[in-house]
């Protein structure tokens, strides 16, 4: 009956947004990636040019890659109601605010509270057709949807029983890189019997230093990419509840579950996780996107050596099984996804001087190469780019001992350090962000932190925002790097 009634509502969400997609009015845009990786600022500043691109006058065309800009057929774009009431709306207006720094005047502008939960917003933009017999005016319902990338590495859950993911997950907690940050949560697992009685508390406790052990992984200076589930790390509505209070236990295997158990209790809760969580996101929101973009902080990454790149690899692989679910597996009867277009892109760009930005997309290139090979496995076309939603830098060329050396001049965040610097969060600054390397496979070389000696040439610091200039009076639009290439790909052809 539950499998029935489950088939019956996801052939009819699907029937309902194929519609959409036939009638060609319609278009779901999925922006993921890590956290911070740079989803909120894209949106934000997407959102921002789209809504005033069509007031620039001809001399003006900032946007020359966006064709429906650039030849002059983009009417307007307004923000409209999202058609899914039970999904919050993207604050678009606050981040803006904060961004430029609103009412408050620039100095007090900020980075934006970054995404920890699924939301959306609508923007329809209106245009002339290009030519054909379809000539004369259209318009495109986009929706955006903004959703955590550690969301999707939950979907391989759905094929694992309990037992099975325990073993993985305890037996990942043993590697070289990650065995120290796992100490406490092993320790009280040491101390507990599966088979004994439920109890709330040990539940609790081993969730919370299991918990502990995966934000570990996360901020720790290998920048680790995290580990399923999901929602441990970024649990948006679920906060607190039990079915995110369990965690990986040692079972043998092939050994059964006594009822009334610890681990039948953690179990119960991990299918709660599967059914409540996991299934719902895949069905609702994943399965309907038809256009999606992967934000990589590739600079971080780099700065922080090979091994957080290397893992950020294996994430970026594991991102795209959600894509790809092999044609014959349970999961992928359902969930099967219908993208036709995914875009890789390296963020902030700007910490490098442009010189290097063809390098990065490079590094990029290599590191989402098994990625790529999942996505065009299932038909979608596929694109890397670099960019910068919000370019907070400008560039100079600075004379020193009689060289001449490739700057960029911003203002680091309070507390940002080079050299033994520390900056204060309101002067300017140049820095040299160094070369990276014409060979993007150096980048994963070696084991440790530091790169081999005379390899570590790059560095990067944080900036604040930029403080947007005037144009005829008016605050010009912020300042971005290769939005309107990533734009043109994203929907260019739905917009001809
Ligand atoms: P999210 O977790 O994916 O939503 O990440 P955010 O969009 O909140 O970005 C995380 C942080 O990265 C921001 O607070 C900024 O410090 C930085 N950032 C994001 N985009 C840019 C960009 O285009 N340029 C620069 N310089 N920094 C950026």
């Amino acid at each position: 009956m539950s499998l029935f009634s489950d088939l019956f509502n996801e052939a009819r969400i699907a029937t309902q947004s194929v519609a959409d997609y036939v009638t060609g009015t319609g278009l779901r845009l999925g922006v993921t990636g890590l956290s911070r990786s740079g989803k909120t600022v894209f949106i934000t500043a997407l959102v921002h040019h789209l809504l005033r691109l069509s007031a620039e006058t001809r001399a003006q065309r900032s946007f020359p890659v966006f064709r429906v800009h650039a030849e002059g057929r983009l009417t307007r774009a307004f923000l409209d109601p999202q058609p899914d009431d039970a999904v919050p709306r993207f604050a678009y207006e606050d981040h803006f605010a904060d961004l430029t720094g609103g009412a408050d005047g620039p100095d007090l502008r900020k980075w934006p509270q970054s995404t920890r939960r699924i939301s959306e917003l609508r923007i329809v933009i209106e245009f002339e057709r290009a030519t054909g017999w379809r000539k004369g005016p259209a318009s495109l319902a986009l929706d955006i949807v903004d959703y955590p990338g550690e969301w999707l590495l939950d979907l391989p859950l759905l094929a694992k029983d309990y037992a099975q993911w325990s073993r993985e997950t305890i037996d990942a907690s043993t590697s070289a890189t990650r065995a120290h940050l796992a100490a406490d949560w092993r320790g009280f697992l040491a101390t507990l019997d599966p088979s004994g009685p439920a109890s709330e508390e040990q539940a609790r406790r081993a969730a919370e230093l299991f918990t502990a052990y995966l934000r570990a992984c996360r901020d720790d200076a290998l920048a680790l990419s995290t580990l399923p589930p999901g929602r441990f790390l970024l649990p948006g509505e679920m906060e607190g509840s039990p079915a995110l209070t369990f965690a990986p236990l040692p079972l043998s295997e092939g050994a059964g579950i006594a009822s009334g158990s610890l681990a039948a209790m953690m179990e119960r809760r991990y299918e709660a996780y599967k059914s409540h969580v996991v299934r719902p996101f895949f069905r609702d929101h994943f399965a309907r996107l038809d256009r999606q973009i992967v934000l990589v902080d590739t600079l971080s990454a780099l700065n922080s050596g090979p091994s957080a790149v290397r893992d950020l690899e294996t994430a970026m692989t594991d991102v795209m099984t959600a894509f790809r679910t092999g044609r014959s597996s349970l999961i992928s009867t359902i969930f099967r996804p219908r993208i036709d277009r995914i875009l890789f892109a390296a963020t902030k760009a700007d910490h490098l001087h442009h010189s290097n930005h063809d390098r990065l997309e490079a590094i990029l290139k290599l590191l989402v190469e098994r990625a790529i090979h999942r996505a065009e496995g299932v038909g979608a076309g596929v694109d890397v780019i670099a960019l910068a939603a919000v370019r907070a830098t400008r560039e100079a060329s600075i004379r020193q001992n009689g060289t001449s050396l490739e700057a960029i001049i911003g203002v680091p965040l309070a507390g940002e350090k080079v050299d033994g610097e520390i900056f204060d969060g309101k002067a300017e600054a140049a820095i040299f962000p160094g070369e990276l390397p014409a060979d993007p496979k150096r980048v994963f070389r070696g084991d440790g932190l530091a790169l081999p000696e005379g390899e570590n040439d790059w560095r990067f610091v944080r900036f604040r925002p930029p403080i947007a200039g005037q144009i005829d009076g008016r605050p010009a639009p912020l300042p971005h790097i290769r939005m309107d290439r990533a734009l043109e790909f994203l929907l260019g052809d739905r917009l001809l």
